[in-house]
């Protein structure tokens, strides 16, 4: 290299040289420039229009428009052109009917020939159902294992925007402007409780069960039966206050206890009561002792349990 560049110490063969490369290089340009290929332009990465000529000028950006060139399936710029939304200098809006927009966009190569890149824009309105979220509602005026409904769910209507957009009459990009709720959704209302279920002993400790809970001899038994020895301590199954204490009809000598909330213990069948009316007691405490008076075919304990009046299974509290 050392050895040509001697040789051309020489100015005029050098000057020709130099001459030769600034020509290559020149043609070389000049070919870009000039190229009659087809480019392809790229519209927000679309493709949207070809042209014969290389745009060689930049234009005042409109929005985010941006193009890249191609040629022969080549990029060969990563330059931006702009391409001119219409309306004011290089085009129109038409509006057809009235949610639709027909928008012509240009793009300058000079000042003589724009390219037509056809944009239409498009805009809708729907309604359709909607449902709200379910709503739970933690009470504590409910058992933990206990759920309600407490209100219905009904739909609602709401309208949406939409807007669709198509380059060159394909669709391009589909989007959501605005829901507007016109009619509001109901959402479910449940309530789910969270009150601990209150805990019980049973009055005896060492018994048979004789009899469960439920339909018996064409009535309902509304507790359980307990079979022990006459005697037999009966303890109170909760804290509470004694509310009946001595006879009462079937139920023979009898002590009801009531724990607050609406929930009554009653032990029936008993030979004795140890406690009296208005006497507060404390579970385990003893209220009288077991017999069978009353309705009563041997000695054993009747024990219930009653919300608001109403009998329920005690094994929904106890496990016996
Ligand atoms: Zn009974």
């Amino acid at each position: 290299m050392i050895k040509i560049i001697n040789s051309l110490k020489n100015s005029y063969k050098r000057k020709i040289m130099i001459f030769v490369v600034i020509s290559l290089f020149m043609a070389f340009a000049f070919n870009e420039i000039t190229n009659k290929d087809s480019y392809i332009i790229y519209y927000e990465n679309q493709p949207v229009g070809i042209t014969k000529v290389r745009p060689q000028v930049v234009y005042k950006a409109y929005g985010d428009a941006k193009a890249k060139f191609y040629s022969e399936g080549k990029n060969i710029s990563d330059d931006k052109i702009y391409l001119e939304k219409t309306g004011k200098k290089y085009g129109n809006v038409k509006y057809i009917g009235e949610n639709e927009i027909s928008e012509t966009i240009y793009s300058r190569l000079d000042d003589k020939e724009p390219i037509l890149v056809g944009k239409s824009t498009q805009l809708f309105k729907y309604v359709n159902p909607y449902y709200e979220e379910c709503e739970y509602v933690y009470d504590d005026t409910m058992y933990e294992d206990e759920i309600k409904v407490t209100r219905d769910e009904a739909s609602g209507m709401r309208e949406v925007t939409v807007m669709e957009t198509y380059y060159n009459g394909k669709k391009h990009d589909r989007k959501i402007l605005e829901t507007k709720v016109v009619t509001k959704a109901v959402p479910r209302v449940v309530h789910i409780g969270t009150k601990k279920r209150p805990e019980y002993i049973l009055p005896v400790t060492d018994y048979v069960l004789t009899s469960g809970f439920g339909p018996r001899w064409g009535t309902n038994h509304n507790g359980i039966d307990l079979a022990v020895p006459t005697g037999t301590d009966v303890m109170a199954a909760r804290d509470g206050t004694v509310i009946q204490a001595g006879w009462n009809g079937g139920y023979g000598i009898s002590v009801y206890i009531d724990h607050g909330n609406g929930v009554v213990t009653r032990y029936g069948h008993m030979s004795e009561t140890l406690v009296s009316v208005g006497q507060a007691v404390k579970q385990g405490d003893i209220v009288g002792l077991s017999g069978s008076t009353g309705d009563s075919t041997g000695p054993h304990v009747h024990f219930e349990i009653r919300e608001n009046g109403a009998p329920i299974d005690p094994v929904k509290y106890i496990s016996y």
